[in-house]
């Protein structure tokens, strides 16, 4: 039968199930930086499968380890059990963050990593007799998840929060302290509730999701010194950020600071198969060892630490290493600084920024989205503008010319009155 046909009546998209919403595109297989769908054309993919894909699809040193490990153990239950793949990873990744973030606890997506690194937060208060510490402090246009739990720390604006208002926990939502007003304004709120908060919860240097909103080191800083200062733990969100995607391997090296716990997936496993890590600082571990069962983290996905997915992420960090990937990211920086800038001019266009591999051209507003994504699909290239933003967040092994193509693309689109 005709799969398309046949299967889509039983596929529940994502986010949309709106009548008049295209129907998806069929993809049949990828290569490097393009996507080749089942009527033959093929796209220039210009945002990596939500910024999974770092060294572009198909990468063979990948592939190679994902058959090997394939064919060795793809999976193992990893309560009482323990393996190569999961354990080289663990030390690889804590060689490679800042000061003793060196625990690390593997789960599946995104959002799950923010699950636990919230629960860690609010455990590790509990574990020393401080229970009234159970809210978090998060910041508008922040975005970390889907799930309940991470629903509740994303900007109320942009979430379902109002619809899930019975179910959600409760939690503090400021504005990033960027200027005098918003600095003062979570001053007041820590000095009112900090007893009443476990942690402070923000994606470093790039809002994503949310709006690819960027912010300055400055601010990370200023959030390490107040976390100090109320004795509160400060949680880095780099599921987005995390390998080299804002032009160093995390972003919180940028700012010289060491979070007390750190998310990361999407990038991990080299953009193959699921795989999210959360990550903390030796004092967070240590206020979880116990005699006490009631002091143990309870969480332990089935898929945890799936081999296959570690020995992808041992794979992708390989290339990290053999592969000029900063180099590739800092010249990929510089060629969408040079030729999005002229997408300025064009009516409609807000703003133009770049921050590592990460592309911006922010509309003043959006008329029609799906005339834009259609657009650009006739343009030969796979870029998924929402709201008001339209981004690139390419593969590092882009091609200058097949960036050009992406650029070209978006300006083409927009100048079009259409
Ligand atoms: N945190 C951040 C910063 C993200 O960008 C995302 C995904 N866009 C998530 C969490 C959630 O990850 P996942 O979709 O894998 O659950």
């Amino acid at each position: 039968p005709d799969w398309f046909e046949a299967g889509l009546p039983h596929i529940w998209l994502p986010y949309t199930q709106m009548r008049t919403a295209p129907p998806p595109l069929a993809a049949v297989a990828t290569d490097g930086c393009r996507i080749r769908l089942a009527d033959g054309r093929e796209l220039i993919d210009g945002i990596a499968s939500w910024w999974t894909a770092c060294h572009g699809y198909n990468h063979p040193h990948i592939r190679q380890a994902a058959v090997e490990q394939l064919a060795r153990m793809p999976h193992v239950m990893f309560g009482g059990l323990i393996h190569e793949p999961a354990l080289r990873l663990a030390h690889r990744l804590a060689g490679l963050l800042p000061g003793d973030l060196e625990r690390v606890f593997f789960t599946d997506s995104g959002s799950v990593a923010v699950e636990v690194a919230i629960k860690m937060a609010v455990q590790y208060w509990l574990n020393r007799g401080e229970s009234r510490r159970t809210r978090l402090v998060a910041f508008r246009g922040g975005y970390h998840g889907d799930t309940l739990a991470t629903m509740a720390v994303c900007d109320p604006e942009e979430g379902m929060h109002s619809l899930f208002s019975g179910v959600l926990p409760t939690h503090f939502i400021a504005d990033l302290p960027r200027d005098d007003a918003s600095r003062g304004a979570l001053d007041a709120l820590l000095a009112s509730e900090g007893g009443n908060v476990a942690a402070i919860l923000v994606e470093p240097l790039v809002q994503g999701a949310g709006g690819m909103v960027f912010h300055d080191p400055a601010t990370l800083r200023h959030l390490r010194s107040l976390a100090d200062r109320h004795g509160i733990l400060l949680i880095f969100d780099e599921v987005f950020t995390g390998f080299g995607r804002t032009g160093t391997l995390f972003a919180c090296q940028q700012a010289g600071v060491v979070p007390d716990i750190v998310t990361l997936s999407k990038a991990l496993s080299g953009g193959t198969v699921p795989l999210a890590a959360t990550v903390a600082r030796r004092h967070v571990y240590e206020a979880f060892l116990s005699d006490d069962p009631m002091h143990a983290l309870m969480h332990g996905p089935t898929f945890m630490a799936n081999p296959l997915a570690c020995a992808c992420a041992n794979a992708s960090l390989d290339l990290f290493e053999r592969e000029p990937r900063l180099e590739q990211v800092a010249a990929i920086s510089a060629q969408m600084r040079m030729e999005l800038e002229s997408c300025r001019g064009l009516p409609g266009v807000r703003d133009v920024r770049v921050m590592g591999a990460i592309g911006v051209v922010e509309l003043d507003r959006i008329e029609d989205m799906n005339r834009l994504k259609a657009s650009l699909v006739a343009q030969g290239v796979w870029i998924r503008p929402f709201r008001t933003i339209v981004y690139l967040t390419p593969s590092f092994t882009i091609a200058p010319a097949e960036l050009t193509h992406l650029t070209r693309a978006i300006r083409t689109v927009l100048s079009d009155p259409a």
